[in-house]
């Protein structure tokens, strides 16, 4: 299918040139989508404004209710939803669904917030004088996603910039633009009044760029690596633009002497090859205790005995393939660096190119054990089924050695001991922390994001993404019939 441009409720076809969409499993073409320039973000950015202007005083709880028709959309059409996910991106149909759901309880929990939206009331200092904050939106907002959750991370960003009273431009990955289609159909299906959401396909370098420097853009939400973010940031500082970066993550599983380690082997096997290692909380380094390190690599082998590789849409596959070539070569670059560093590899560190596989982009699930903690493959994000297992010999050795990374996404500890869970559980420096689970499975109603080269300070899901595109006003009414002065001795 050749995708167009979603622009003021419009399909808008401008005869760009055009790449193609890859399926990673097949190597198929699934379609195209157009290399937009300046000018199609600039109407586009029009058509947002323009529709701002009415959305604003749309009152929220209205605004829900599209939010609601979007959800229950999402819901009908989730199998179907799934299935060219899994197509497009390549994760396995099982996580594809998982995916889709988030979308619909993102829609539907953003839908809460139509009646919630709370500001605070306050005493004032003055008599005869009433004061209160509300949240009042900023303007048009600019989205811009990667492509290994297409949709759920569209969702956590579409839907509490529209609640909240803002319109948006939306720049998906070149790689996952099929998400992006199908949820611009659901916007027509829902009458989403026109303009309110606009959705423009091409290079980050091209629009990317032109969203960060429109002067009618007033919000930039990224996701994507700490690379492109640390651009957005300096472009986006430049022109005083609110910037939500969330970016790459270096995560890890601590496995303590105490742990039940046939479910932390159970979390690592999920956690590090779900998605083929393409979370941004993906675990990609497993810190172990000493004395349960042979046992536990022991029962990972056997575990990754059992994991099958291949095309997502076969229900019995449980890990995919990577997203494209590049991916696959700088996997495989990051394994020739861990042997050139001395690590030992325990098991896999191949390219795939058995047929059917070599039509795809498939990397064989990789360990390698005597990692110490400042070799690059244990300092750098590889985003694939790769895991460095590095000794140590208590607690306070864990929490250093998972807090030397430049990444604070997420962190997971394995222990049975409540001592050691609440230490860690405060000295883990990463946004997020899992106790007896593996590095991935956030819920939508809690805040989600990192530290440190992470993020910068906002988060996104939960109320905690509202502050991101909602500006606080103060009002002061004064009904006293005079001039009051606040702070002024009388
Ligand atoms: P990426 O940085 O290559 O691209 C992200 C988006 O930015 C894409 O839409 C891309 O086209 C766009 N872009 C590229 N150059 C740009 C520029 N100069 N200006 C503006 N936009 C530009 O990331 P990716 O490969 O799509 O995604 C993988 C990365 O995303 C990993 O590092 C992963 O950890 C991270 N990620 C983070 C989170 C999180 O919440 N912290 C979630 C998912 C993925």
């Amino acid at each position: 299918m050749d995708l167009k441009n979603f622009i003021g409720g419009e399909w808008v076809d401008n005869n760009l040139q055009t790449m193609p969409i890859i399926n990673p499993a097949t190597g198929d073409q699934l379609g195209t989508i157009p290399l937009s320039t300046k000018t199609e973000i600039d109407a586009a950015v029009n058509a947002a404004k323009k529709a701002q202007k009415h959305w604003a005083l749309v009152p929220a709880p209205k605004r829900a209710d599209y939010l609601y028709e979007i959800g229950f959309k999402l819901k009908e059409k989730k199998e179907y939803l799934a299935q060219v996910l899994t197509r497009e991106m390549g994760k396995v149909i099982e996580e594809a669904r998982g995916e889709v759901q988030e979308g619909i309880d993102m829609a539907l929990y953003m839908a809460g917030e139509g009646r919630r939206l709370f500001g605070e009331t306050t005493p004032s200092e003055l008599a005869n004088k009433f004061a209160m904050s509300v949240r009042a939106p900023i303007g048009v907002v600019g989205l811009i996603t990667p492509w290994n959750f297409p949709i759920a991370i569209a969702t956590w960003k579409a839907f509490p910039a529209l609640v909240a009273g803002n319109t948006f431009v939306w720049k998906p990955s070149n790689e996952t633009p099929m998400m992006a289609y199908e949820l611009a159909k659901i916007f027509e299906e829902v009458d989403l009044p026109k303009g309110v959401a606009n959705i423009v396909f091409g290079t980050g370098p091209t629009i990317g760029t032109a969203m960060v420097e429109h002067p009618d853009i007033r919000v930039i939400s990224f996701t994507g690596s700490t690379a492109t973010g640390s651009k957005v940031a300096e472009l986006g500082g430049k022109h005083l633009k609110k910037l939500s970066l969330e970016m790459g993550g270096k995560n890890a599983v601590i496995v303590m002497d105490d742990a039940d380690l046939d479910l932390a082997v159970e979390g690592i096997v999920w956690s590090a090859f779900g998605t083929a290692g393409q979370r941004c909380t993906a675990c990609s380094r497993v810190i172990v205790h000493s004395s349960v390190k042979k046992v536990l690599e022991d029962k990972l082998l056997t575990a990754m005995e059992r994991i099958t590789i291949g095309d997502g849409l076969d229900p019995h596959v449980k890990v995919g393939p990577v997203i494209n070539r590049a991916a696959l070569e700088k996997i495989n670059h990051y394994v020739g660096i861990g042997n050139q560093e001395g690590a030992t590899l325990l098991t896999g560190g191949r390219i795939l190119t058995e047929a059917p596989l070599d039509r795809g982009f498939y990397f064989e699930p990789t360990v390698f054990t005597d990692v110490n903690a400042d070799m690059i493959i244990a300092q750098e994000e590889i985003f694939g089924p790769v895991i460095s297992i590095i000794e140590v010999a208590n607690l306070d050795e864990a929490i250093a050695v998972n807090n030397s990374v430049r990444f604070g996404l997420s962190s997971s500890i394995f222990s049975r001991d409540v001592n050691t869970i609440f230490k860690a559980q405060q000295l883990l420096d990463t946004g997020i922390v899992y106790v007896n689970a593996g590095t991935t499975g956030a819920e939508i109603h809690l805040p989600f994001g990192g530290t440190k080269g992470t993020g910068n300070g906002h988060r996104d899901s939960g109320q905690a993404a509202l502050d991101v595109y909602t500006e606080w006003k103060s009002i002061y009414v004064d009904y006293s019939g005079t001039l009051q002065r606040a702070q002024i001795d009388t």
